[in-house]
């Protein structure tokens, strides 16, 4: 079996001006189609080719760096597109909402420590907001393509929401305004996914 790149769930100019089509263009059809391509080769001939994503990211730090970074790539950036949507942006509502208000204070103050932690990781990675083991929401970050799935995350959660801060993603609107690129993910994230995650995540 091997992993294959499903389109995006809208059209590459769809979240535009937030983020730009020619980000979207490079960014599905060139880095995460890279990442597929090269998880493939990682598990081709292996033991491990049969195995569902979910369960090579959970493994990955004892399968190898390949499946580690490349199946990494896959499932953040899968989940990312599916974090954002056209007619998007807003505020949570619902128990989601109210979890936010109760684990940060209020969405603004979430928001702020959020953006905190993607602006706070060096160099390339990921900002996340996730469900922990109590059934708390949480947030935090991780390295490359990382994820706190993974058997070497510093930090185990479900995530629920995913911002990716490597360069890639941001540097041909923004350059090297990461915060402005955070500030705007805003804009378009679909909070009713994030709710139907958390409400997966907590039941
Ligand atoms: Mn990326």
């Amino acid at each position: 079996m091997s992993f294959t790149l499903l389109p995006l769930p809208y059209a590459h100019d769809a979240l535009e001006p937030h983020i730009d089509t020619t980000t979207m263009q490079i960014h599905h059809g060139k880095h995460h189609q890279a990442y597929v391509d090269n998880l493939n080769k990682a598990i081709a001939g292996t033991e491990h080719e049969n195995k569902s994503l979910e369960d090579l990211v959970a493994h990955a730090g004892k399968i190898s760096a390949a499946v580690r970074n490349n199946g990494g790539g896959h499932w953040n950036h899968t989940f990312f597109w599916e974090s954002m949507d056209e007619n998007a942006g807003g505020m949570p509502s619902g128990n989601l909402a109210k979890a936010i208000h109760d684990a940060f204070g209020s969405f603004e103050s979430f928001k702020e420590k959020f953006a905190n932690a993607g602006m706070t990781r060096f160099g390339s990675g990921w900002a996340w907001l996730g469900v922990d083991a109590n059934k708390k929401l949480c947030i935090c970050s991780t390295p490359n393509q990382d994820n706190p799935l993974m058997d070497v995350a510093e930090i185990k959660c479900t995530p629920i929401l995913g911002v990716d801060v490597w360069e890639h993603a941001y540097y041909l609107k923004y350059q090297n305004r990461r915060a402005e690129y955070l500030g705007a993910f805003w804009n378009v994230v679909d909070w009713k996914k994030v709710a139907e995650r958390f409400e997966a995540a907590t039941k």
